[in-house]
Protein backbone atom coordinates (compact mmCIF):
# COMPACT_ATOMS: atom_id res chain seq x y z
CA UNK A 1 0.00 0.00 0.00
CA UNK A 2 1.14 3.11 -0.69
CA UNK A 3 -0.40 6.62 0.14
CA UNK A 4 2.31 9.10 -1.71
CA UNK A 5 0.79 11.12 -4.82
CA UNK A 6 3.19 9.84 -7.97
CA UNK A 7 4.83 12.87 -9.40
CA UNK A 8 2.24 13.62 -12.23
CA UNK A 9 -0.33 13.44 -9.59
CA UNK A 10 1.61 16.02 -7.50
CA UNK A 11 1.97 18.05 -10.29
CA UNK A 12 -1.93 18.39 -12.07
CA UNK A 13 -3.14 18.72 -7.87
CA UNK A 14 -0.37 21.88 -7.66
CA UNK A 15 -1.40 23.43 -11.10
CA UNK A 16 -5.50 23.03 -10.08
CA UNK A 17 -4.50 24.82 -6.70
CA UNK A 18 -2.10 27.42 -8.36
CA UNK A 19 -4.90 28.10 -10.78
CA UNK A 20 -7.88 27.80 -7.94
CA UNK A 21 -6.23 30.56 -5.49
CA UNK A 22 -4.98 32.85 -8.28
CA UNK A 23 -8.02 33.01 -10.69
CA UNK A 24 -10.64 31.42 -8.63
CA UNK A 25 -10.72 32.31 -5.11
CA UNK A 26 -10.28 35.99 -6.29
CA UNK A 27 -13.97 36.02 -7.92
CA UNK A 28 -15.83 33.24 -5.97
CA UNK A 29 -17.86 35.98 -4.28
CA UNK A 30 -18.13 37.84 -6.81
CA UNK A 31 -19.29 34.95 -9.42
CA UNK A 32 -22.24 33.84 -6.76
CA UNK A 33 -23.41 37.28 -6.26
CA UNK A 34 -23.97 37.78 -10.32
CA UNK A 35 -24.95 33.94 -10.70
CA UNK A 36 -22.62 33.63 -13.45
CA UNK A 37 -19.30 32.13 -13.94
CA UNK A 38 -16.82 34.84 -15.65
CA UNK A 39 -16.28 33.53 -19.28
CA UNK A 40 -12.21 34.27 -18.05
CA UNK A 41 -12.72 31.35 -15.69
CA UNK A 42 -13.92 28.79 -19.01
CA UNK A 43 -11.06 30.00 -21.12
CA UNK A 44 -8.93 29.54 -18.48
CA UNK A 45 -9.89 26.40 -17.81
CA UNK A 46 -9.58 25.30 -21.45
CA UNK A 47 -5.67 26.61 -21.60
CA UNK A 48 -5.15 24.35 -18.46
CA UNK A 49 -6.72 21.45 -20.33
CA UNK A 50 -9.01 20.91 -17.08
CA UNK A 51 -12.30 20.26 -19.27
CA UNK A 52 -10.79 17.55 -20.74
CA UNK A 53 -8.99 15.96 -18.03
CA UNK A 54 -10.08 12.29 -18.12
CA UNK A 55 -10.53 12.63 -22.43
CA UNK A 56 -7.94 9.95 -23.70
CA UNK A 57 -5.52 11.64 -25.43
CA UNK A 58 -6.24 10.17 -28.86
CA UNK A 59 -9.40 12.70 -28.74
CA UNK A 60 -6.89 15.59 -27.61
CA UNK A 61 -7.94 15.22 -23.59
CA UNK A 62 -4.80 14.68 -20.88
CA UNK A 63 -5.86 11.04 -20.41
CA UNK A 64 -5.77 11.09 -16.92
CA UNK A 65 -8.07 9.27 -14.24
CA UNK A 66 -10.77 9.75 -11.49
CA UNK A 67 -8.00 9.84 -9.07
CA UNK A 68 -6.46 12.67 -10.77
CA UNK A 69 -10.35 14.34 -11.36
CA UNK A 70 -10.70 14.00 -7.58
CA UNK A 71 -7.44 16.07 -6.68
CA UNK A 72 -8.47 18.58 -9.71
CA UNK A 73 -11.77 18.91 -8.00
CA UNK A 74 -11.23 19.41 -4.79
CA UNK A 75 -8.97 21.77 -5.18
CA UNK A 76 -11.43 23.68 -7.66
CA UNK A 77 -14.14 23.27 -4.86
CA UNK A 78 -11.88 24.67 -2.19
CA UNK A 79 -12.13 27.92 -4.50
CA UNK A 80 -16.00 27.95 -6.21
CA UNK A 81 -17.95 25.81 -5.94
CA UNK A 82 -19.96 26.61 -8.53
CA UNK A 83 -17.10 26.17 -11.17
CA UNK A 84 -16.28 23.08 -9.12
CA UNK A 85 -19.87 21.26 -10.32
CA UNK A 86 -19.65 22.83 -13.68
CA UNK A 87 -16.11 21.31 -14.21
CA UNK A 88 -17.20 17.85 -12.66
CA UNK A 89 -20.56 17.15 -14.43
CA UNK A 90 -18.95 18.36 -17.71
CA UNK A 91 -15.82 15.39 -16.96
CA UNK A 92 -17.71 12.84 -15.46
CA UNK A 93 -21.44 13.03 -16.58
CA UNK A 94 -20.84 13.64 -20.17
CA UNK A 95 -17.15 12.77 -21.31
CA UNK A 96 -16.75 9.67 -19.46
CA UNK A 97 -19.90 7.96 -20.89
CA UNK A 98 -18.92 9.34 -24.31
CA UNK A 99 -16.29 7.69 -23.91
CA UNK A 100 -17.17 4.35 -22.74
CA UNK A 101 -20.57 3.90 -23.69
CA UNK A 102 -20.48 6.11 -26.92
CA UNK A 103 -19.89 5.05 -30.70
CA UNK A 104 -16.60 5.61 -32.52
CA UNK A 105 -18.34 8.50 -34.26
CA UNK A 106 -19.82 9.77 -31.22
CA UNK A 107 -16.33 9.62 -29.53
CA UNK A 108 -14.68 11.71 -32.68
CA UNK A 109 -17.43 14.23 -32.84
CA UNK A 110 -17.83 15.24 -29.25
CA UNK A 111 -14.61 13.83 -27.13
CA UNK A 112 -11.87 16.59 -28.77
CA UNK A 113 -14.62 19.71 -28.02
CA UNK A 114 -15.21 18.41 -24.59
CA UNK A 115 -11.58 17.94 -24.20
CA UNK A 116 -10.54 21.76 -24.69
CA UNK A 117 -14.00 23.21 -23.88
CA UNK A 118 -15.40 24.55 -27.09
CA UNK A 119 -18.30 22.55 -26.16
CA UNK A 120 -19.81 21.94 -22.51
CA UNK A 121 -21.25 18.80 -21.68
CA UNK A 122 -24.74 18.29 -19.22
CA UNK A 123 -26.53 15.20 -18.28
CA UNK A 124 -30.61 15.22 -18.19
CA UNK A 125 -31.93 12.35 -15.91
CA UNK A 126 -34.30 14.26 -13.87
CA UNK A 127 -38.10 15.00 -14.13
CA UNK A 128 -40.64 16.82 -12.43
CA UNK A 129 -42.02 13.81 -11.16
CA UNK A 130 -38.73 10.79 -11.75
CA UNK A 131 -36.16 12.55 -8.85
CA UNK A 132 -34.87 9.97 -6.45
CA UNK A 133 -37.16 7.08 -8.88
CA UNK A 134 -35.33 7.95 -12.00
CA UNK A 135 -36.76 4.81 -13.53
CA UNK A 136 -40.15 6.54 -13.75
CA UNK A 137 -39.06 8.84 -16.39
CA UNK A 138 -41.57 9.64 -19.30
CA UNK A 139 -39.77 11.59 -21.72
CA UNK A 140 -40.31 9.36 -24.68
CA UNK A 141 -37.74 8.61 -27.78
CA UNK A 142 -40.20 6.80 -30.62
CA UNK A 143 -38.44 5.74 -33.60
CA UNK A 144 -40.27 7.23 -37.08
CA UNK A 145 -38.46 5.49 -39.99
CA UNK A 146 -34.55 5.87 -38.99
CA UNK A 147 -35.39 9.06 -37.11
CA UNK A 148 -35.84 9.34 -33.75
CA UNK A 149 -38.38 11.54 -32.31
CA UNK A 150 -37.70 13.38 -28.49
CA UNK A 151 -40.00 14.57 -25.96
CA UNK A 152 -40.54 15.66 -22.76
CA UNK A 153 -39.06 17.91 -19.84
CA UNK A 154 -35.85 17.64 -18.02
CA UNK A 155 -35.32 19.84 -14.81
CA UNK A 156 -31.93 20.63 -12.47
CA UNK A 157 -29.60 20.33 -15.58
CA UNK A 158 -26.33 21.60 -14.20
CA UNK A 159 -24.53 23.33 -17.46
CA UNK A 160 -28.14 23.45 -18.93
CA UNK A 161 -27.68 26.95 -20.29
CA UNK A 162 -23.96 26.91 -20.73
CA UNK A 163 -24.48 23.36 -22.45
CA UNK A 164 -23.32 22.66 -26.57
CA UNK A 165 -24.25 18.56 -26.08
CA UNK A 166 -26.51 16.51 -23.64
CA UNK A 167 -26.94 13.33 -22.68
CA UNK A 168 -30.46 12.89 -22.65
CA UNK A 169 -32.23 9.75 -21.22
CA UNK A 170 -35.65 8.82 -22.62
CA UNK A 171 -38.46 5.96 -22.66
CA UNK A 172 -37.99 3.78 -25.35
CA UNK A 173 -39.95 1.32 -23.91
CA UNK A 174 -43.39 0.84 -22.49
CA UNK A 175 -44.39 2.69 -19.55
CA UNK A 176 -44.63 -0.08 -17.40
CA UNK A 177 -40.80 -1.15 -18.48
CA UNK A 178 -39.71 1.58 -15.93
CA UNK A 179 -36.19 1.05 -15.64
CA UNK A 180 -35.36 -1.81 -18.19
CA UNK A 181 -37.46 0.56 -20.93
CA UNK A 182 -34.86 3.40 -20.71
CA UNK A 183 -31.73 4.66 -24.02
CA UNK A 184 -29.32 7.23 -23.56
CA UNK A 185 -28.95 10.06 -26.49
CA UNK A 186 -26.28 12.26 -27.36
CA UNK A 187 -27.92 15.42 -28.85
CA UNK A 188 -26.46 19.00 -29.62
CA UNK A 189 -28.60 21.65 -27.88
CA UNK A 190 -28.90 23.49 -31.28
CA UNK A 191 -31.23 20.66 -32.70
CA UNK A 192 -34.69 21.82 -33.55
CA UNK A 193 -37.17 21.30 -30.26
CA UNK A 194 -34.78 21.89 -27.97
CA UNK A 195 -34.81 25.01 -25.37
CA UNK A 196 -33.24 26.08 -22.45
CA UNK A 197 -36.35 26.60 -20.17
CA UNK A 198 -36.72 28.56 -16.49
CA UNK A 199 -33.21 28.88 -15.12
CA UNK A 200 -33.66 27.97 -11.61
CA UNK A 201 -32.61 30.80 -8.62
CA UNK A 202 -30.56 28.76 -6.21
CA UNK A 203 -29.13 28.49 -2.33
CA UNK A 204 -25.81 28.04 -2.99
CA UNK A 205 -23.80 27.21 -6.01
CA UNK A 206 -25.64 30.27 -7.80
CA UNK A 207 -22.85 31.07 -10.62
CA UNK A 208 -23.43 27.51 -12.13
CA UNK A 209 -26.48 27.24 -14.36
CA UNK A 210 -28.96 25.34 -13.82
CA UNK A 211 -32.13 25.00 -15.86
CA UNK A 212 -34.81 23.02 -17.32
CA UNK A 213 -34.38 21.50 -20.94
CA UNK A 214 -37.42 21.45 -22.82
CA UNK A 215 -37.56 18.88 -25.71
CA UNK A 216 -40.26 19.19 -28.23
CA UNK A 217 -40.63 16.72 -31.26
CA UNK A 218 -36.65 16.97 -31.00
CA UNK A 219 -35.39 14.49 -34.11
CA UNK A 220 -32.02 12.97 -34.18
CA UNK A 221 -30.93 10.16 -36.39
CA UNK A 222 -30.51 6.69 -35.44
CA UNK A 223 -26.62 7.15 -34.37
CA UNK A 224 -28.11 9.68 -31.80
CA UNK A 225 -28.62 6.49 -29.36
CA UNK A 226 -25.17 5.95 -27.13
CA UNK A 227 -25.04 2.18 -26.20
CA UNK A 228 -27.05 -0.37 -26.52
CA UNK A 229 -31.03 0.01 -26.78
CA UNK A 230 -32.76 0.15 -23.55
CA UNK A 231 -29.47 -0.14 -21.65
CA UNK A 232 -30.19 3.72 -20.41
CA UNK A 233 -30.25 2.74 -16.96
CA UNK A 234 -27.26 1.21 -16.65
CA UNK A 235 -25.35 3.32 -18.23
CA UNK A 236 -27.21 6.01 -16.47
CA UNK A 237 -26.22 4.42 -13.11
CA UNK A 238 -22.68 3.32 -13.98
CA UNK A 239 -22.38 7.07 -14.90
CA UNK A 240 -23.66 8.20 -11.78
CA UNK A 241 -21.09 6.16 -9.74
CA UNK A 242 -18.28 8.18 -11.38
CA UNK A 243 -20.29 11.42 -10.66
CA UNK A 244 -20.43 10.93 -6.90
CA UNK A 245 -16.70 10.36 -6.57
CA UNK A 246 -16.56 13.51 -8.36
CA UNK A 247 -19.48 15.54 -5.52
CA UNK A 248 -17.59 13.90 -2.68
CA UNK A 249 -14.21 15.53 -3.81
CA UNK A 250 -16.41 19.03 -4.23
CA UNK A 251 -17.57 18.14 -0.70
CA UNK A 252 -14.05 17.50 0.94
CA UNK A 253 -12.97 21.18 -0.91
CA UNK A 254 -15.63 22.73 0.60
CA UNK A 255 -15.04 21.67 3.87
CA UNK A 256 -11.24 22.05 3.83
CA UNK A 257 -12.32 25.71 2.66
CA UNK A 258 -14.39 26.25 5.91
CA UNK A 259 -11.39 24.12 7.92
CA UNK A 260 -8.86 26.66 6.94
CA UNK A 261 -11.57 29.80 7.16
CA UNK A 262 -12.11 28.49 10.78
CA UNK A 263 -8.35 28.04 11.71
CA UNK A 264 -7.59 31.66 10.77
CA UNK A 265 -10.49 33.24 12.63
CA UNK A 266 -10.15 31.21 15.80
CA UNK A 267 -6.60 32.67 15.58
CA UNK A 268 -7.52 35.98 14.92
CA UNK A 269 -10.35 36.79 17.05
CA UNK A 270 -10.03 37.39 20.19
CA UNK A 271 -12.85 37.38 23.61
CA UNK A 272 -12.06 36.91 27.13
CA UNK A 273 -8.62 38.47 26.53
CA UNK A 274 -7.17 35.77 24.35
CA UNK A 275 -7.59 34.38 20.76
CA UNK A 276 -10.60 31.69 20.55
CA UNK A 277 -8.48 29.28 19.74
CA UNK A 278 -7.50 28.94 22.80
CA UNK A 279 -10.51 27.30 23.79
CA UNK A 280 -10.69 23.92 24.30
CA UNK A 281 -14.12 23.83 22.72
CA UNK A 282 -12.93 25.09 19.65
CA UNK A 283 -9.77 23.40 19.29
CA UNK A 284 -12.50 20.10 19.66
CA UNK A 285 -14.75 21.48 16.48
CA UNK A 286 -11.24 21.68 14.24
CA UNK A 287 -9.90 18.67 15.25
CA UNK A 288 -13.03 16.79 14.52
CA UNK A 289 -13.46 18.67 11.08
CA UNK A 290 -10.09 17.85 10.51
CA UNK A 291 -10.23 14.34 11.10
CA UNK A 292 -13.48 13.83 9.06
CA UNK A 293 -12.05 15.29 6.16
CA UNK A 294 -8.88 12.98 6.09
CA UNK A 295 -11.22 9.98 6.39
CA UNK A 296 -13.20 11.51 3.53
CA UNK A 297 -10.75 12.01 1.16
CA UNK A 298 -9.74 7.97 1.78
CA UNK A 299 -12.89 6.59 0.92
CA UNK A 300 -12.92 9.03 -2.01
CA UNK A 301 -9.41 8.22 -3.59
CA UNK A 302 -10.05 4.65 -2.85
CA UNK A 303 -13.33 4.78 -5.14
CA UNK A 304 -11.76 6.73 -7.52
CA UNK A 305 -8.60 4.06 -8.13
CA UNK A 306 -11.50 1.10 -7.91
CA UNK A 307 -12.84 2.90 -10.88
CA UNK A 308 -9.65 3.71 -12.32
CA UNK A 309 -9.28 0.24 -12.20
CA UNK A 310 -11.95 -0.73 -13.75
CA UNK A 311 -13.44 -2.67 -10.98
CA UNK A 312 -17.35 -1.80 -9.98
CA UNK A 313 -17.16 0.84 -7.13
CA UNK A 314 -21.22 1.61 -6.25
CA UNK A 315 -20.90 0.73 -2.82
CA UNK A 316 -17.27 2.62 -2.15
CA UNK A 317 -18.46 5.77 -4.56
CA UNK A 318 -22.08 5.65 -2.39
CA UNK A 319 -20.25 5.69 0.56
CA UNK A 320 -17.55 8.21 -0.20
CA UNK A 321 -20.44 10.86 -1.25
CA UNK A 322 -22.21 10.14 1.79
CA UNK A 323 -19.36 10.60 4.07
CA UNK A 324 -18.23 13.62 2.38
CA UNK A 325 -21.12 15.45 2.06
CA UNK A 326 -22.11 15.56 5.47
CA UNK A 327 -18.44 16.24 6.42
CA UNK A 328 -18.96 19.22 4.51
CA UNK A 329 -21.67 20.37 5.88
CA UNK A 330 -20.36 19.25 9.24
CA UNK A 331 -17.56 21.80 8.24
CA UNK A 332 -19.41 24.70 7.11
CA UNK A 333 -21.75 24.93 10.12
CA UNK A 334 -18.78 24.50 12.28
CA UNK A 335 -17.07 27.05 10.49
CA UNK A 336 -19.82 29.38 10.43
CA UNK A 337 -19.98 28.90 14.17
CA UNK A 338 -17.11 29.18 15.01
CA UNK A 339 -17.26 32.84 13.27
CA UNK A 340 -20.41 33.99 15.21
CA UNK A 341 -22.43 36.88 14.44
CA UNK A 342 -19.66 37.94 11.98
CA UNK A 343 -20.30 34.01 9.81
CA UNK A 344 -24.02 34.58 9.31
CA UNK A 345 -23.43 38.18 7.17
CA UNK A 346 -21.78 38.33 4.18
CA UNK A 347 -18.37 40.15 5.78
CA UNK A 348 -16.89 36.60 5.51
CA UNK A 349 -17.22 34.07 2.70
CA UNK A 350 -18.12 31.64 4.93
CA UNK A 351 -22.28 32.15 4.39
CA UNK A 352 -21.68 30.82 0.83
CA UNK A 353 -19.51 27.90 1.75
CA UNK A 354 -22.64 27.14 4.37
CA UNK A 355 -24.93 27.57 1.45
CA UNK A 356 -22.76 25.44 -1.10
CA UNK A 357 -22.38 22.24 1.21
CA UNK A 358 -26.17 22.16 1.18
CA UNK A 359 -26.29 20.78 -2.34
CA UNK A 360 -23.70 17.91 -1.78
CA UNK A 361 -26.08 15.86 0.01
CA UNK A 362 -28.93 16.20 -2.85
CA UNK A 363 -27.54 15.71 -6.23
CA UNK A 364 -26.58 12.86 -8.13
CA UNK A 365 -28.66 10.72 -5.34
CA UNK A 366 -29.61 12.23 -1.93
CA UNK A 367 -28.29 10.62 0.87
CA UNK A 368 -31.02 8.58 1.43
CA UNK A 369 -30.32 7.19 -1.84
CA UNK A 370 -26.67 6.32 -1.19
CA UNK A 371 -28.16 4.70 1.90
CA UNK A 372 -30.23 2.76 -0.21
CA UNK A 373 -27.37 1.64 -2.54
CA UNK A 374 -24.70 0.77 0.64
CA UNK A 375 -27.30 -1.12 2.31
CA UNK A 376 -28.09 -3.20 -0.77
CA UNK A 377 -24.74 -4.21 -1.40
CA UNK A 378 -24.01 -4.76 2.53
CA UNK A 379 -27.29 -6.91 2.63
CA UNK A 380 -27.20 -8.84 -0.67
CA UNK A 381 -23.56 -8.15 -1.60
CA UNK A 382 -24.50 -6.07 -4.87
C1 LIG B 1 -28.61 22.33 -8.17
C2 LIG B 1 -29.04 21.01 -8.73
C3 LIG B 1 -28.37 20.49 -9.82
C4 LIG B 1 -28.77 19.27 -10.38
N1 LIG B 1 -28.16 18.81 -11.52
C5 LIG B 1 -28.70 17.75 -12.17
C6 LIG B 1 -28.21 17.35 -13.46
O1 LIG B 1 -27.26 17.93 -14.00
N2 LIG B 1 -28.83 16.32 -14.10
C7 LIG B 1 -29.88 15.65 -13.54
O2 LIG B 1 -30.39 14.72 -14.17
N3 LIG B 1 -30.35 15.98 -12.31
C8 LIG B 1 -29.78 17.01 -11.63
N4 LIG B 1 -30.27 17.37 -10.39
C9 LIG B 1 -31.35 16.60 -9.80
C10 LIG B 1 -30.94 15.86 -8.54
O3 LIG B 1 -30.14 14.76 -8.85
C11 LIG B 1 -32.22 15.50 -7.78
O4 LIG B 1 -32.68 16.71 -7.21
C12 LIG B 1 -32.02 14.44 -6.73
O5 LIG B 1 -31.73 13.20 -7.33
C13 LIG B 1 -33.23 14.28 -5.82
O6 LIG B 1 -34.41 14.23 -6.57
P1 LIG B 1 -35.65 15.21 -6.16
O7 LIG B 1 -35.10 16.58 -6.04
O8 LIG B 1 -36.74 14.98 -7.11
O9 LIG B 1 -36.06 14.73 -4.72
P2 LIG B 1 -37.10 13.54 -4.38
O10 LIG B 1 -36.74 12.32 -5.13
O11 LIG B 1 -38.48 14.05 -4.50
O12 LIG B 1 -36.75 13.28 -2.85
C14 LIG B 1 -37.25 14.11 -1.81
C15 LIG B 1 -36.73 13.55 -0.49
O13 LIG B 1 -37.23 12.21 -0.32
C16 LIG B 1 -36.14 11.32 -0.10
N5 LIG B 1 -36.42 10.03 -0.72
C17 LIG B 1 -36.82 9.79 -2.00
N6 LIG B 1 -36.96 8.47 -2.21
C18 LIG B 1 -36.62 7.85 -1.06
C19 LIG B 1 -36.54 6.48 -0.62
N7 LIG B 1 -36.82 5.47 -1.46
N8 LIG B 1 -36.16 6.23 0.64
C20 LIG B 1 -35.86 7.24 1.49
N9 LIG B 1 -35.92 8.55 1.16
C21 LIG B 1 -36.28 8.85 -0.09
C22 LIG B 1 -34.93 12.01 -0.74
O14 LIG B 1 -33.73 11.54 -0.18
C23 LIG B 1 -35.21 13.46 -0.45
O15 LIG B 1 -34.76 13.77 0.84
C24 LIG B 1 -29.84 18.56 -9.79
C25 LIG B 1 -30.50 19.08 -8.67
C26 LIG B 1 -30.12 20.29 -8.15
C27 LIG B 1 -30.87 20.85 -6.97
Amino acid sequence: MDFQLTEQQTLIRDMARSFAEGELMPRATQMDRQAFIDPEVFAKMGELGLWGLTVPEAYGGAGMGNVELALVLEEVNRACASTGVTLSVHNSLLGAPIHKWGSEEQKRTWLPRLATGETIGAYCLTEPNAGSDAGALRTSAKLDGDTWVINGTKVWVTNGGTCGVMLVYARTGTAESRAKGISAFVVPKNTPGVTVGKHEKKCGIRASSTTEILLENVRLPKSALMGKLDDGFTIAMDTLDGGRIGIAAQSIGIGRACLEAAVKYAKEREQFGQPIANFQAIQWKLADMSTRLDASRMLVHKAAWMRDKKERCSQQAAEAKLFASQTANFCADECLQIHGGAGYTDHFHVERLFRDARITEIYEGASDIQRIVISRAVLNGV
